[in-house]
């Protein structure tokens, strides 16, 4: 049992769920049965972070409903076997993460080693124009994005999405 089938066990119930802070707010017409809220304080926290909406506007329900989707068409439209479509849709999760918590830096200074920009060394805008530039050395944009993106990997297996996601 996880905070998704949790979360989707108390919808069924009839509960609704909202988040204020750390907290969870329950409403319903009717007293649930004790067996939902007993999944609902296991699983507090992540219930909290499937429904609460994170600085980048997005919920944990929000990243899993791309990773479903992308999941879906993977599988279903490419005909890709499930453990492949998951692993596409796990990096479109990574990609879409990345954008929308895009890092801007001011340029003359190296993100990655904090060092100047020299002629012989030039650092380099990396990103788009829709997310803004990160200024890099070139030599330095490898490990920066390697953390970058376990800094995503680790976002999303807060809201149990991995490469490995039981439904
Ligand atoms: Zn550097």
């Amino acid at each position: 049992m996880s905070a998704v089938q949790a979360l989707k066990a108390a919808r069924d119930a009839g509960v609704r769920i909202g988040v204020d802070g750390d907290a969870l707010m329950l409403d319903a017409a009717a007293a649930p049965p004790p067996a939902v809220l007993e999944l609902l304080a296991l699983h507090k926290a992540g219930v909290v972070a499937l429904q609460r909406t994170g600085s980048d506007g997005w919920s944990g329900e929000d990243w899993r409903a791309l990773f479903d989707e992308r999941a879906g068409i993977a599988e279903f439209d490419s005909g890709l076997p499930r453990d492949q479509a998951e692993a596409r849709a796990f990096a479109c999760c990574i990609a879409e993460w990345l954008n929308r918590n895009a890092v801007r830096s001011p340029p003359g200074r190296c993100l990655g080693c904090g060092g100047r920009d020299y002629a012989h060394d030039a650092l380099l805008p990396f990103g788009t124009d829709q997310t803004g530039h990160a200024w890099l050395h070139s030599r330095c944009w490898d490990a920066w994005r390697a953390g970058r993106k376990a800094e995503a990997i680790a976002a999303l297996s807060a809201f149990g999405i991995s490469m490995r996601t039981s439904p």
